[in-house]
């Protein structure tokens, strides 16, 4: 039976793998316990699940267990890092530097950091979506406390080449951080090969729960970071309140399956994104790949498809489940500030959709948003 809508849109959220579901139940039933009760055995089991977690979380990034703290989500450790990095080492080191395409949350962690009268530079990317190590290394000082520069863009898919960012901030003695919700399981990292100090993950970008995450605090650089959350000390009194065993569990199992199954997933993204790529770009010839073609993230597409009315095409392809150019804030649709920042104007950002494809895409899903978009495209009279 033909399939009647399809979801492509990955980098806003995953569906729950079910080993996952699996190994969250028990803490959601039987083992109740509370994580910060030393005396007894249902606080010790619940425990266990964070030090299991723990592990299987930083063997992910070549990390230590001891330097992954649990929180809510990828949003909460972004703004621990920045705001937490700032009130430490703001004193010698007033200066925040990030990217003007970084998630809305890092951008706004470090404008309230400006509010609070520190000093901050939001650098511009290349027309291929990476920032220009040159514009880093002039931007980066001895007064610089952090620098928050994502790993993978969640709409454009660009991979920042992290190493050298880390080098060149490592150099001037500034921290590194990456905000990795979209690059955590599904590319290479190694925070230590790559010089990271603080990594931001989140649960719902690789088949996990919604509603945690992790900041990775690199030994020797975690003590620099001031908790936001203050209260009963857990998570080595970075983060206070009652950890939650399931999400938790559910993070790490889900870290797990990434680790041990991410050269076979990729492979096989690779091949149904390039039977995409190509099916879209010969109805029309003319399309645009945002961002650069090479170091991108195989799971994402975003392209522009020029001269054509990207309402029409929206409203053409109901049933598909794919994220537009234009993010909607309040009534009035306003394009994409990080197509903005790449240099797509208005109209073009208007042409352009993002399809993110993952762990659960099926070759007719693929079919189904070639069909709905060619059809799209052909209503629009133009396309072959
Ligand atoms: C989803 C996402 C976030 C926010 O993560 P939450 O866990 O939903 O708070 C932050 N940064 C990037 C790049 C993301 O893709």
């Amino acid at each position: 039976m033909a399939i009647k809508r399809a979801y492509l849109d990955y980098q806003s959220t995953t569906p729950l793998d079910e080993r996952v579901l699996s190994a969250m139940l028990p803490f959601l039933t039987t083992k109740f316990g509370n994580p910060h009760s030393a005396e007894h055995n249902y606080g010790w089991e619940a425990e266990a699940a964070l030090d299991v977690a723990r592990e299987q979380v930083s063997t992910v990034i070549n990390g230590q267990p001891e330097s992954v703290t649990f929180l809510s989500g990828a949003t909460e450790a972004n703004n621990l890092a920045l705001k937490g990095a700032m009130e430490r080492l703001g004193h010698d080191k007033p200066n925040l530097v990030t990217v003007a395409t970084e998630h809305k949350c890092v951008l706004e962690a470090a404008q309230y950091c400006a509010s609070q009268g520190y000093g901050l530079t939001v650098l511009p990317v290349q027309q291929n979506g990476l920032l220009d190590l040159n514009v880093l290394e002039d931007a980066v000082t001895g007064e610089t406390a952090i620098v928050s520069v994502m790993a993978v863009n969640n709409e454009i898919g660009v991979i920042q080449p992290l190493k050298q960012i880390g080098a060149i901030c490592h150099a001037k003695g500034a921290l590194f951080h990456t905000d990795a919700a979209q690059a955590f399981g599904k590319i290479p990292l190694d925070v230590e090969a790559m010089n990271i100090d603080l990594m931001s993950i989140s649960g719902h970008k690789v088949y996990g729960p919604k509603g945690v995450g992790a900041l990775y605090c690199r030994p020797g650089n975690g003590a620099v970071i001031a908790p936001q959350m203050h209260g009963g000390g857990q998570e080595n009194g970075l983060r206070a309140g009652t950890q939650a065993p399931a999400l938790v569990a559910g993070l790490g199992k889900a870290a797990a399956i990434c680790a041990a199954e991410m050269a076979q997933e990729e492979g096989r993204l690779r091949g149904l994104m390039a039977r995409l790529k190509r099916e879209l770009a010969s109805v029309l010839p003319a399309m645009r790949v945002n961002g650069d073609e090479d170091s991108r993230w195989v799971g994402n597409l975003n392209v522009c498809f020029p001269d054509l009315d990207g309402d029409r095409l929206f409203a053409d392809i109901r049933g598909l489940a794919v994220s537009s150019g234009a993010a909607c804030a309040s009534a009035v649709a306003e394009p994409s500030y990080v197509l903005d920042a790449i240099g797509v104007d208005k109209k073009d950002a208007k042409a352009s959709f993002r399809i993110g494809i993952g762990r659960m895409t099926t070759d007719e899903e693929i079919d189904f948003a070639i069909e709905k978009i060619s059809q799209a495209i052909r209503n629009q009279g133009v396309g072959a």
